[in-house]
């Protein structure tokens, strides 16, 4: 995978902001920020995290059978993994949190609804919600331009927000993700955080995040990143599921207020659309979710 100009040129060392060498390379192992050292490209994939050395030791095993799945372990790439791996002894190994059905990683459709007096009735129910999905809310209040998924999943929203009209790229701190999604719609993958996105100020004109804000730890942290990357007047589309964040008294008030304190506007919101998880047959879970479309403020006001 050779990353395209538009790609390369859009993205930045996740420590400083800095300009990253390296990038556009064909077949390169390395990419390099002249103040903070070189972060790793597996298989055409940049990891691009705060910390390269300590994410290749935590998830050595689960990037190693990522790239094993999209057949991609090379032995340069597994070289690379390892040596990165190498510079963080004592990392404890984890999993990649991958939280997706088999029939959505497949894109296929999903398992019919388990035969009895339920059933008629709840896929009744369930095709009028899925017309009323999160994802479609955001997809219809995506700008064309250079776009930004993150959290991307298996990538079925990836699918279908990557149209001639996009440059699509993908982000998510599962190597595992961004390989799904990538295969699935054609968007240029990169491993990152949420918390630090290496992304160059302003060249994105929008960000979607679906069902990723309340999943971390510093929710500030990703608006202050998410505002710098964003074209003034760029648009940050959101959906969570926990729009309190863990408030102790379920304010579900407080993403919207983080937001607008981080300098975005809310343009137009919605609370209570269906988000469906189709586990099996027999198991169907439904979450109410609020959506967010914020605008990046040209000025703050005061
Ligand atoms: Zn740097």
């Amino acid at each position: 995978m050779t990353m395209p100009k538009w790609a390369s040129a859009a993205l930045a060392c996740p420590r400083c902001g800095g300009a990253l060498s390296g990038l556009a390379a064909k077949q390169t192992t390395v990419t390099r920020c002249e103040d903070c050292g070189p972060y790793p490209v597996l298989a055409g994939v940049p990891v691009l995290v705060p910390e390269p050395a300590r994410w290749c030791a935590t998830f050595y095993d689960a990037a190693l059978s990522a790239l094993a799945e999209a057949d991609l372990a090379s032995r340069v790439a597994v070289q690379t993994l390892k040596a990165f791996a190498d510079a963080a002894p004592g990392a404890e190994a984890s999993r990649f949190s991958d939280d997706w059905t088999a029939w959505e990683a497949a894109g296929a459709a999903p398992p019919e609804l388990h035969e009895g007096p339920g059933a008629d009735a709840l896929a009744e129910l369930l095709k009028i919600a899925a017309l009323q999905a999160p994802s479609l809310w955001l997809e219809h209040r995506t700008p064309d331009g250079v776009v930004l998924e993150l959290g991307c999943g298996a990538g079925a929203t990836s699918a279908r927000l990557n149209t001639k009209r996009r440059s699509l790229m993908v982000g998510d701190v599962s190597l595992r993700a961004v390989l799904a999604a990538s295969h699935r719609s054609g968007a240029v993958p990169v491993v990152m955080d949420a918390q630090a996105l290496p992304l160059r100020a302003r060249a994105f004109d929008a960000i979607v995040a679906e069902n990723v804000v309340d999943l971390l730890e510093d929710a500030e942290g990703f608006f202050t990143s998410a505002k710098l990357a964003l074209k003034p007047g760029g648009a940050l589309l959101l959906a969570s599921p926990a729009p309190s964040l863990g408030s102790p008294d379920e304010d579900d008030g407080v993403l919207a207020r983080l937001a607008s304190s981080a300098g975005f506007e809310v343009d137009e919101s919605a609370d209570g659309l269906p988000w469906l998880r189709r586990n099996s047959g027999r198991f169907v879970e439904v979450w109410l979710v609020q959506v967010l479309a914020l605008r990046h403020s040209r000025a703050k006001r005061r």
